[in-house]
């Protein structure tokens, strides 16, 4: 047995074996074989899983992205169905007596040279096309693939895994996620919590030490990994996978309740979501409405911006699901970790500080402008708000803002409706912003705090590194005293004020939420009846004395145990 720590980013005990997802391409070698029609069985198992996950990959491309789209897995499809394709590699395995990998790279290779030596642009292209397929089924032949992702119950071990790769996990058999990089508040932990997957990040080197198939039991709320455990650490850890599920089962009594303290203030409890397919989750775990739609996520997994029809018809879906509940659309937030293959990013020493966000569509105005029809136009079927993210200046702000009466005007003498009184807010996310917020809070109708970004900006530590994740923390007593100031301005304003990083779900810091009386709390699905339950065994009259022996305390460990302590009397 080995144990290996990370960081924990998403809750819950896994105990399954390993599946490898390897960056790299495959290499492969020539081996001699001696049984021919073996080999060629392992090509056309190899092509039977590979058309399965083609069609998956299709249907959830088609039902969450769209058609255009999903025509590039059809594409490959065919290209599974091709005798002109498979017949060759038959006959080199059967005259060479060679293995299938071998045969695979060959004949993909002569195929991929005649698409790209062609005249014609389309043809061209058609030899990424056969590079993927081949790729697919030289992953599937040596066990590492990495879009097979759960036909079978598995923890998934990645270096690292785009935020969209992780969004089409599939609960049900991806039962654990490994990364060997990653912080707490990167895109694709925040999916997996969102997904109610346990995770652990920051594991550096972890597939050098893992083979396929080895037995893992991870534990994501503390990081521990154990690989091959011995039966002593099987037991105890499923013993605290029951205590966990129970924990589960308590939330679940709650249902139907509202998320009011003892002496009855109520707090708005909402649902962080990246796709409108997110949004079942959020009315099963009662989410009073959408509190962050990061609309990023329609930008991915694609090959060109998605058009302001496409754009429209996802708001109004999550509209109208919702139906009249509020949905806060947050418009365009690229850049940082989260990439766009189709899109020319610069190269920049520190992407979290540079070209990203608001600052991308200020710049971008054509994409913003389309983004913006969109919401408007969407807002004509549910309760849609607009969120800028990362604003740092009140000039951002204000172009932004005229951005929007830019696309109503066009809207109005086009004759199409949308709410004219549709509220906009921003993120709380720029320390500039927390500093300022007085003045903002004279601009807008209500903020929402990303401490995601607060924490990374005011301590000054990236987010994703995970050398430096111990400095990383919610409870830093500079964030802290910035989030007061941020609801104070707010309040003094009469503006809302909400919390949608994934701090606003951390347990222990809901009383000292509920203390300063913010207004609302929006997070990933699964902890949004644990965050209820919470609010409902508070008292604010009780927590008068805690709020002022935070306000004393300048160590985050210390203000971390004493929360932490506070909490646990709660049970
Ligand atoms: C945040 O920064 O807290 C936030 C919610 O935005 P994102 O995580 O998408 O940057
Ligand atoms: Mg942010």
């Amino acid at each position: 047995m080995q144990h290996l720590q990370g960081i924990g980013v998403s809750a819950g005990i896994a105990s399954s074996k390993a599946e490898l997802i390897k960056p790299s391409l495959i290499e492969v070698e020539k081996k001699q074989v001696e049984d021919t029609a073996a080999e060629w069985q392992r090509v056309e198992a190899a092509k039977k899983t590979s058309i399965e996950q083609l069609e998956e990959i299709y249907q959830h491309t088609l039902n969450n992205i769209g058609k255009k789209e999903a025509e590039i897995f059809a594409a490959h499809l065919m290209i599974m169905q091709d005798e002109e394709f498979f017949g060759p590699i038959k006959q080199l395995i059967e005259n060479n007596k060679c293995n299938a990998e071998w045969a695979l790279k060959e004949v993909g290779e002569r195929f991929i040279k005649m698409f790209a030596d062609m005249d014609n642009l389309y043809m061209q292209e058609r030899a990424a096309d056969i590079k993927d397929v081949v790729q697919r089924l030289l992953r599937i032949l040596s066990g590492t693939e990495k879009s097979k992702l759960g036909t079978e119950k598995s923890i998934i071990v990645a270096h690292d895994l785009t935020p969209s790769e992780t969004a089409r996990f599939n609960k049900k058999d991806v039962l654990g996620l490994i990364m060997e990089v990653g912080g707490k508040t990167s895109h694709s932990a925040i999916i997996a919590r969102s997904l109610g997957i346990p995770a652990v990040v920051g594991v550096k080197g972890i597939l050098e030490k893992i083979n396929k198939n080895d037995e893992l039991i991870i534990d994501g709320s503390k990081g521990e990994i154990y690989l091959n455990p011995d039966q002593v650490t099987l037991a105890k850890y499923q013993e605290l996978k029951n205590d966990f599920l129970q924990e589960q089962e308590k939330y679940m009594k709650i249902k139907g309740s509202s998320a009011i303290t003892k002496d009855g203030h109520k707090f708005e409890l909402a649902g962080n979501i990246g796709l409108p397919s997110e949004v079942e989750m959020v009315l099963e775990n009662e989410g009073e409405g959408i509190g962050l739609f990061r609309t990023e996520f329609l930008y991915m997994e694609r090959n060109s911006f998605p058009t302001e029809e496409e754009q429209f018809k996802a708001y109004q879906l999550v509209a109208k699901k919702m139906q009249g509940k509020p949905v806060i659309i947050r418009t365009l937030d690229i850049g940082g970790d989260k990439d766009l293959s189709y899109f020319d990013f610069p190269e920049e020493s520190n992407p979290f500080l540079g070209f990203r966000a608001i600052r991308l569509s200020l710049e971008r105005t054509d994409l913003f402008k389309t983004q913006l029809r969109a919401i408007l136009r969407a807002s004509n079927y549910g309760h849609i708000k607009i969120m800028f993210p990362m604003i740092s200046t009140v000039q951002e702000l204000r172009g932004a803002k005229s951005f929007v009466n830019d696309a109503k005007e066009e809207l109005q003498t086009e004759g199409i409706p949308f709410a004219e009184d549709i509220e906009i807010g921003m993120m709380m996310e720029t320390p500039a912003a927390a500093v300022m917020s007085d003045e903002f809070a004279k601009l807008v109708d209500f903020f929402s705090i990303g401490t995601n970004d607060l924490i990374q900006y005011t301590i000054a530590v990236d987010r994703m590194n995970a050398r430096v994740a111990n400095l990383y923390s919610p409870f830093n007593p500079a964030v802290l005293r910035l989030i007061k100031e941020i609801t104070e301005n707010a309040h003094q304003e009469g503006i809302w004020v909400g919390i949608c990083g994934e701090a606003a779900r951390i347990p222990a810091l809901i009383p000292y939420y509920v203390g300063l009386g913010v207004d609302e709390l929006s997070m990933s699905a699964g902890s949004i009846l644990e965050s209820k339950w919470i609010i409902q065994q508070l008292d604010t009259s009780k927590l008068v004395n805690m709020m002022r022996d935070i306000e004393n305390m300048d160590n985050t460990a210390e203000i971390k145990s004493f929360l932490e302590a506070s909490l646990a009397k709660l049970s």
